[in-house]
């Protein structure tokens, strides 16, 4: 099985943190610029019976810089061709008018989205609680996972779902 995934979230949430956890050191990040491409390759993993190739989407996580119609449309579009994407928070920092945007540009979007609940290791179990009512109504997400990219907590599980989505 193969195929592609999406990264979205807004910035300091862990995406690279994640990328690292995932693919390891080995296979260098391709690069983590900002550019006006549809995509930019993350990185790719290939495990024993899967090779996922992970894609940024420019676009969808500068709700501060003034982006045209045309931007975010392509983000969107994006977004719609790959077989998941993984929306990541930051349980620690709360909701913010970052995810507003992002959750705003996924309801247009009709591929599966994995709420992914980051940085567990900064917060208690009924935090976590908290956190996971205040998120799971505000999209129909195909999975919720709370992980610690920094720690390791939960990447496995989080590979082991993706795979069911390629
Ligand atoms: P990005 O902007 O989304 O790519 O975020 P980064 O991966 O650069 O991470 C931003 C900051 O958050 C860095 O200082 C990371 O070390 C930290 N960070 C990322 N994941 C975790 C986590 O699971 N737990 C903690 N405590 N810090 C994390
Ligand atoms: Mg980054």
């Amino acid at each position: 099985r193969s195929g592609f995934v999406g990264i979205v979230g807004r910035p300091n949430v862990g995406k690279s943190t994640l990328m690292n956890k995932m693919i390891g050191q080995k296979i260098a990040i391709m690069s983590d610029k900002p550019q006006t491409t549809r995509n930019k390759i993350h990185g790719v993993l290939t495990r024993d019976n899967s090779q996922i190739v992970f894609l940024d989407t420019p676009g969808i996580h500068k709700p501060n810089s003034k982006l045209g119609d045309y931007m975010i449309k392509a983000a969107e579009s994006a977004l719609s061709e790959v077989e998941a994407v993984l929306f990541l928070v930051d349980v620690a920092d709360g909701f913010g008018g970052g995810d507003r945007f992002i959750i705003e540009r996924l309801k247009t979007v009709k591929t599966p989205v994995f709420l992914i609940l980051n940085k567990i290791d900064k917060i208690d179990d009924e935090k976590l609680m908290q956190t996971i009512i205040q998120y799971k109504d505000m999209l129909d997400f195909a999975e919720i996972i709370p992980i610690s990219a920094l720690q390791g907590n939960n990447i496995d599980t989080l590979l082991n779902q993706l795979d069911r989505y390629l």
